[in-house]
């Protein structure tokens, strides 16, 4: 997601109190043969549970939603289960659970199946357990069926009505990954707290008239109808907006279908943006890799913020307006994430900073090429005063600083050791090339990044990894 002036902010602050840091004097080895390259095996971090989602979603004409998910879940870990657990959303933003918002959101569980019997569950804010009638052990599988009826909240976040453009984000439950227990954190609506596998989504939709659908499916552009189905295969979650007459400019780039879906609440020309979002697709397939999906979408409204194949770039977290550079810099920096989040997982609780640097990096990248007079630099050195490593839950940083570190201090050390072991675009290329469709860790990053640069030892990580 972006909230990067918060980070400019604060760097610019350090910058100008004159605390800066500059820790990477040593040089390195050059980058290792393509042999010893070869002899490198990336090891992702297993996800512990996999999940197939068949979503049925009908937006109704006074705006309520009805639900049915269908979610065969396999015990993928090597523990014997006796629940599932599931994120939950939507009911996040209930009058109960968010008492600050002044039109708050509903969510009703309607009918709970397991293996087709009716079963009980517990739904506590986002937490949803769903006893197993008898243990799971694992490569098991087992089919839960949970039918709900929804509003989305005005104010929300990402899940939220926006002048009558609906983003349902998170909108489904959502199996949580599972590591020595279910991974599953209490939500907060600062950063990410939900951390998802790659699955595979089958999602049929009604919407009224004068609703277009978009979503993380590359089959919307094809439909543009108001009942479909849309698929979507090995994807970390399932995006779709329902938005109000929108309009489009589209290009191709490379095999892409690149579209620039503007709402009622954005007044930016589509064509502009267009350009910006078509240079840093371009510019991201040839310094990172391909980008894996026939079709991009980029909604302006709403948050800036990455889904698979579809991106969010109205406003800036905690801004409601935004200058035309500071949307364009949003487009850049969640188009970024379509290979360093997208393709390329990381737990974004635990290990926030791998996804927010490299999607920084990248951005980097692209303003070097593309520079622009009134854009603002965030890409500065870390300061002395972000003592703390980036590789911290989310939970322990103070939240003024969460940003400073995740985005500002990852991004700055990370730029500064690709900078200084030759190219960032020849790692990034690597990286890519080994990490796609797997979970990265900041452990699996050092061992990777050790490799890749040469590194003898830790030294080059001891300021900002734990
Ligand atoms: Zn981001």
């Amino acid at each position: 997601m972006m909230r990067k002036l918060a980070t400019i902010l604060l760097l610019a602050l350090l910058c100008l109190s004159g605390v800066w840091y500059y820790a990477f004097a040593p040089t390195y080895d050059p980058l290792p043969t393509k042999g010893e390259q070869q002899s490198f095996e990336a090891k992702g971090v297993p996800p512990g549970s996999k999940a197939t989602y068949d979503l049925q979603v009908t937006m109704h004409k006074n705006h309520t939603f009805s639900a049915q998910a269908t979610i065969h879940v396999t015990n993928t870990s090597n523990d014997t289960w006796n629940d599932l657990q599931l994120y939950f959303i939507p009911n996040m933003f209930t009058k109960e659970n968010a008492p600050d918002l002044t039109t708050p959101g509903s969510a009703a569980i309607q009918k709970m199946t397991l293996q087709h019997q009716n079963t009980s569950y517990t739904l506590k804010k986002d937490q949803l357990i769903i006893p197993l009638r008898k243990p799971l052990s694992p490569k098991e599988q087992v089919t839960a069926t949970i039918a709900y009826t929804f509003t989305l909240p005005e104010n929300g976040l990402r899940f939220t009505n926006e002048e009558g453009n609906y983003y349902l984000a998170q909108w489904y439950p959502m199996v949580a990954t599972y590591r020595n227990g279910w991974n599953k954190q209490p939500y907060a609506r600062s950063g990410e707290t939900y951390h998802t596998a790659f699955s595979d989504f089958t999602v049929s939709y009604k919407a009224p008239s004068r609703y277009t659908v978009v979503s993380t499916s590359a089959d919307d552009s094809a439909q543009k109808k108001q009942v479909g189905t849309l698929t979507a295969r090995n994807v970390k979650e399932f995006f779709i907006a329902f938005l109000q007459k929108p309009s489009v400019a589209s290009t191709k780039v490379g095999q892409t279908t690149l579209n620039v879906w503007r709402t009622s609440s954005n007044h930016e020309n589509e064509q502009q943006l267009l350009q910006t979002a078509s240079q840093a697709l371009s510019l991201f397939n040839k310094s990172i890799g391909p980008y894996p999906y026939k079709e991009l979408d980029v909604v302006l409204g709403n948050i800036g913020m990455e889904y698979p194949g579809i991106v969010t770039a109205g406003t800036i977290y905690r801004q409601k307006k935004v200058s035309l550079q500071a949307k364009k810099d949003t487009i850049v920096h969640e188009i970024a994430h379509q290979w360093f989040y997208g393709v390329i997982s990381n737990d974004p609780y635990h290990d926030a900073w791998l996804d927010e640097g490299m999607a920084v990096v990248a951005t980097r990248l692209y303003s070097e090429k593309y520079p622009e007079p009134t854009s603002a630099n965030p890409h500065r050195a870390p300061a002395t005063r972000l003592t703390l490593p980036v590789n911290l839950p989310l939970n322990a940083y103070p939240a003024n600083l969460q940003s400073a570190y995740i985005y500002g201090k990852a991004s700055g050390y990370l730029w500064n050791l690709l900078q200084k072991n030759g190219s960032p675009e020849t790692f990034l290329q690597s990286y890519y090339n080994r990490y796609r469709y797997k979970e990265v860790s900041s452990q699996e990053f050092k061992r990777f990044a050790k490799h890749a640069l040469h590194l003898e030892n830790d030294d080059a990580f001891r300021d900002w990894l734990r």
